[in-house]
């Protein structure tokens, strides 16, 4: 589970940002609330919290293994391994896995490659 941050009011909506810290968020708001007073108005915005699960690709092609973030997985690589003989192919998917599920992500399956 990941969080980013956003300006939310009931009357003014999101801000469309997914904001990295809660400070940058409150930036965002006070930008809103001057853009409203100039127009005689003010903005109802309030920095608010939203978790997510981000979602990641499995990947598999000839022995190798990879887990990247994104559903298309073309986003940072999350875990990675080889397999062979020594290290069986189940242990080592359950490895990459699990490495990538510690890092907050769920991980789906490739449909066809
Ligand atoms: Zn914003």
């Amino acid at each position: 589970m990941k969080s980013y941050f956003e300006a939310r009011g009931n009357v003014r909506g999101t801000c469309g940002h997914k904001h990295q810290t809660e400070a940058a968020a409150e930036k965002c708001c006070k930008r809103d609330m001057d853009g409203c007073k100039t127009q005689g108005g003010y903005s109802d915005r309030f920095v608010s919290e939203v978790e997510y699960t981000p979602l990641a690709k499995f990947i598999e092609r000839r022995g190798e293994l990879q887990v990247r973030a994104g559903e298309k997985g073309r986003g940072k690589l999350l875990s990675f391994s080889y397999w062979s003989g020594n290290l069986g192919r189940g242990e080592a998917i359950a490895a990459v896995l699990r490495e990538a599920e510690e890092q907050g992500y769920e991980v789906i399956y490739a449909d066809d490659e």
